[in-house]
């Protein structure tokens, strides 16, 4: 039988969040139930919420960095029991059955993953409702396990910021003797930093703001590069073997290309926009990689996950009660975080 979960949700793109009731599935024999203890607060929920992307479905209960406590599990479950740490990012199904499923790109299947929330359920068409939540009931194939060393409100943003940024390090074999600019601090680039010093690379923030620079030194970065000083900029051409670019908005890629070495790759996760400044010479003259990068798989989200408790790296976080998230969201869109909002769901029983 379904079951009513508390939540916080939006009725329509410029509504406030506030209080509402969902509905959450009787457990199939597949599913776990989920005791939600934190979710983070990521860019993508403010944009579902207002429908930039023109595919939200409401009312909405945003939230895809979610970690809580195994309740139940149905009769077919074998890898969760109750009392189990675990975590749900931003997927929740998909076709299992399409090649890029049977390789974990889940987040590519064939057939269209089923986001966390604002998508139709694969089987009863209903719409998935997100982590703003007390409980979620979630198929075992996309829950991770939540490593017994990381700290659970700490550890929320891992699930999407954290998945973001280390994926794309590993896809190109970040790693020690590298060296590694991260171009933009914000929820994604201040993991960026801690990632890619921990894969043992040398880190440079290159970043529009001395200020920033010093905060990504307390980060674990090596090195300050401001992108607002030509001259240095000309001194750091040809530099870097690996740039992770996570300026959230559209800018002239040009002056990053030309920080690469020979064979150097820069890889956008922020910027879902055109990016003006993209010449051939730049790319072909030194042989030059440009990609993007998503998410990432379910086996490599536990191993990002396994990673971050082996390094003990947990993102920066402001932990906030549910009835303050709108001011959360109002002060993110400005940058006045640093970097995660996680908001503490016991508050949402008081
Ligand atoms: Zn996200
Ligand atoms: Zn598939």
């Amino acid at each position: 039988m379904a079951t009513e979960a508390k939540a916080w949700g939006t009725d329509g793109p410029g509504e406030k969040l506030k209080p509402m009731t969902v509905e959450r599935r009787s457990l199939r024999p597949e599913d776990v139930a989920i005791q939600i203890s934190h979710c983070g607060i990521c860019h993508s929920d403010v944009h579902f919420a207002h429908n930039d992307w023109g595919m939200s479905l409401y009312p909405m209960v945003p939230g895809h960095e979610i970690v809580g406590t195994v309740s139940e599990v149905g009769q077919s479950v074998t890898r969760y029991q109750a009392g189990d740490r675990v975590a749900v990012g931003c997927l929740v199904d998909s076709c299992l059955a399409c090649g890029e499923c049977g390789a974990g790109h889940e987040q590519f299947c064939a057939e269209m993953p089923t986001f966390t929330y604002s998508a139709p359920d694969r089987q009863s068409g209903e719409v998935t409702q997100g982590g703003y939540s007390d409980r979620i009931i979630v198929r075992e194939e996309f829950v991770c396990r939540f490593p017994d060393s990381l700290d659970m409100a700490r550890g929320a943003p891992l699930l999407c910021a954290g998945i973001t940024t280390y994926s794309p390090l590993k896809r190109f074999g970040v790693g020690p003797g590298q060296k590694v600019g991260v171009a933009g601090l914000g929820g994604l680039g201040h993991m960026g930093v801690k990632l890619a010093a921990a894969m043992g690379a040398s880190v440079t923030m290159i970043t529009t703001s001395a200020a920033k620079g010093e905060d990504a030194r307390a980060l674990g970065a090596h090195d300050v590069l401001l992108s607002t000083d030509a001259a240095a900029l000309a001194s750091a051409a040809n530099r870097f073997d690996f740039i992770l670019n996570t300026i959230p908005v559209t800018h002239n890629v040009a002056p990053y290309l030309d920080l690469l070495k020979p064979n150097g790759v820069m890889v956008i996760v922020g910027a879902i926009d055109e990016l003006p400044g993209l010449h051939g010479g730049a790319l072909v003259m030194r042989n030059r990689v440009i990609a993007g990068s998503l998410i990432g798989g379910l086996p490599e989200t536990q191993e990002m996950l396994d990673f971050c408790a082996e390094h003990q790296i947990l993102p920066e976080v402001e932990t906030i009660r549910i009835d303050q998230v709108n001011e959360a969201w109002e002060r993110m869109q400005k940058g006045d975080v640093r970097y995660r909002f996680v908001i503490d769901m016991a508050s949402l029983a008081e």
